[in-house]
């Protein structure tokens, strides 16, 4: 058994690069960029107004002016604004030469003579100039960032279509146990649904991979052998959850070996999943993952979404943020690091949600993110600043 940090340092550097591809920036949220993305264009591309208004020269404030033409957004003007003259123009609209300043509409009076005058003794020039935001070569996203919303609407602000992205791992999940049914399915006695074949695909959703699923391998040896055999073949990782603890039908790692995984650990000093084994094959990298949901939720957190992360050649960090425990917590035994659950409260402190163990996944889901409590610490006091990491 090794301690976490070990762990997580042995499965980093197992990552191998699934490469590069070419896809459509409409296709790349959650990929992660290979290239830096640069901007073909100044961002505004011309002096532009941000209001609906009226464009003249700020010296011209108080004055009534001539309007002499209307600018919309998407038009050039052809005027140019000389003394006492305004032009009438809408949000977005390239700002006309000669003025320096638009007056907002809100701010403005039209007189009977036709002309308008500014009812505020001053206001702000309203425009936003051209390549104040960006300018032409200027790097607006960085080779390795992991594609967001906001990034995908720079890529089309750029004209940047195509981007180049990591490949996604593929990955294999494989549940374990003759006691699994699948969630559709009421559970007969002695039965529980499969919960984490659902959690590990959304998770490898999230965490920007494909995941494939490989079905429920039931508890023997051969019919186990045969599906972690196939996954194996056709896979970047390959996770197995269940069969990894020490009862009579756990020989998952057994069966990894015959297989022809090298097993680089098999326990973790963590609570919950003690259990968790990884491997290394040709073909892929293999995680045996313990069968209680929470136990596996947080390894893959942990472990896996790491590794996914940097063989697409991003360097993920979970978002954590350090807050006060509400209440004092304490735990009898300090062999191992654990992580729990927890809720951010209205208050800015951070407080344990219900938790009655690593089958108990229904507390997963009501808490915002988890905390860790070293190896050797027993308890945290009330008010203790904790790390609380967003999963
Ligand atoms: P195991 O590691 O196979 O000994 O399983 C440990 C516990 O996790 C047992 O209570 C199993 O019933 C449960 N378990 C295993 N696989 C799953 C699964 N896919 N979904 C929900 N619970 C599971
Ligand atoms: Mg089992």
């Amino acid at each position: 058994m090794i301690e976490f940090e070990e762990a997580l340092d042995v499965v980093m550097k197992s990552a191998f690069s699934t490469g590069t591809e070419t896809i459509s920036f409409s296709d790349s949220l959650n990929r992660v960029l290979a290239d830096d993305i640069t901007s073909d264009m100044d961002l505004p591309p011309f002096n532009k107004a941000t209001v609906d208004g009226f464009a003249c020269r700020e010296a011209d404030l108080g004055v009534e002016l001539e309007i002499i033409e209307t600018i919309p957004a998407g038009k050039y003007p052809e005027k140019i604004i000389m003394a006492d003259q305004c032009s009438r123009i809408m949000t977005g609209a390239a700002i006309p030469d000669g003025s320096d300043m638009v007056f907002m509409v809100e701010d403005s009076h039209i007189l009977p003579s036709g002309k308008v005058k500014c009812t505020v003794p001053f206001t702000k020039t309203n425009i936003s100039a051209k390549g104040e935001d960006v300018k032409t070569g200027d790097t607006v996203l960085k080779r390795g960032k992991m594609i967001k919303p906001q990034d995908i609407a720079v890529m089309a602000a750029v004209g940047c279509t195509s981007v180049v992205a990591g490949k996604m791992p593929v990955v294999a999940i494989i549940s374990s146990g003759d006691e699994l049914v699948e969630p559709a399915e009421k559970p007969g006695i002695s039965q529980i649904r499969n919960i984490n074949a659902s959690l590990l695909m959304a998770q490898i959703q999230r965490a920007g991979a494909s995941g494939r699923y490989y079905g429920i391998a039931r508890d023997n040896e051969e019919d186990t052998f045969n599906i972690i055999n196939l996954a194996i073949s056709e896979n970047d990782i390959v996770l197995i959850s269940g069969g990894v603890s020490t009862g009579d039908f756990d020989f998952i790692p057994a069966v990894l070996e015959r297989a022809g995984v090298s097993i680089l650990f098999s326990g973790v000093n963590v609570q919950p999943g003690k259990p968790t084994t990884f491997g290394t094959h040709p073909d892929a990298l293999v995680f045996g993952l313990p069968g209680n949901p929470v136990s596996s939720f947080i390894q893959f957190e942990l472990l896996v979404r790491p590794l996914i992360c940097k063989m697409m050649g991003h360097q993920w960090e979970p978002l954590t943020i350090d807050l006060p425990v509400s209440e004092t917590f304490n735990r009898r035994n300090a062999d191992r690091m654990a992580f729990l659950p927890v809720v951010i409260t209205g208050d800015g402190s951070v407080s344990p949600v219900e938790y009655h163990g690593s089958a108990h996944i229904s507390a997963m889901a009501l808490a915002d993110g988890i905390i860790a409590i070293p190896v050797g610490k027993k308890s945290i006091e009330k008010g203790e600043i904790v790390n609380v990491r967003q999963v």
